[in-house]
């Protein structure tokens, strides 16, 4: 049974290797691990925020003495000691926790440093507001966007890194933008499969 949520710092800057997650890996399997020790890893991978997961979050970790069976294990690349993490990162974290809790019981969010003699994740990470933002759901904002299917263009929205179709497009057109349409030309002798050319 998870019942906490463990956050750590890699305690390295982010952008040094291409995937720290793998280098993260590669150092815990030199040390004995059976495999990265840490549920998530958050970073950025070519200038884009990702969630990669390590271990299945039912299996027990090893990143926190006393927290590695009941705790989920979520590595934020980065050394908090020193830069502080941005906004869209707090929101990003964030977002990874509610996700954990629509799947597990969570009764407490905590930083390393909650449940062990160490600094990890750092001074500068601010473990309240992150808890402020996970009960708020604050995280939760739309950006208009636009959704071209085969040159129709439909109002859509993003909302936690995902797009989403805005009020008022109707199904039936959704449908007809995605249908295959096959037209015979009887002067080539050609079937034209049209794809969203159902108009
Ligand atoms: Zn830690």
């Amino acid at each position: 049974m998870k019942r906490y949520i463990v956050i750590h710092h890699s305690a390295t800057p982010d952008g040094t290797v291409h995937r720290d997650f793998d280098s993260l890996r590669r150092g815990h399997l030199s040390r004995g691990f059976r495999d990265i020790g840490y549920h998530w890893v958050i970073e950025y991978v070519d200038g884009v925020l990702a969630a990669i997961p390590g271990r299945a979050e039912w299996e027990s970790g090893a990143h926190c003495i006393g927290r590695n069976v009941d705790g989920i294990g979520v590595c934020v690349i980065g050394n908090f000691e020193y830069e502080y993490p941005s906004e869209g990162l707090y929101r990003f974290v964030a977002d990874l926790c509610r996700q954990i809790m629509t799947r597990h019981t969570i009764v407490e969010i905590g930083g390393h440093r909650d449940y062990d003699a160490t600094k990890c994740p750092g001074k500068n990470f601010d473990l309240t507001y992150l808890r402020k933002l996970i009960r708020e759901g604050s995280y939760v904002e739309k950006a208009p966007c636009s959704i071209d299917i085969g040159g129709k263009i439909f109002p859509g929205y993003l909302k936690g890194g995902r797009s989403y179709f805005g009020d008022g497009v109707a199904v039936v057109d959704v449908v007809r933008a995605i249908t295959p349409i096959a037209t015979w030309n009887e002067k080539n002798l050609t079937v034209k499969i049209d794809l969203g050319g159902n108009k």
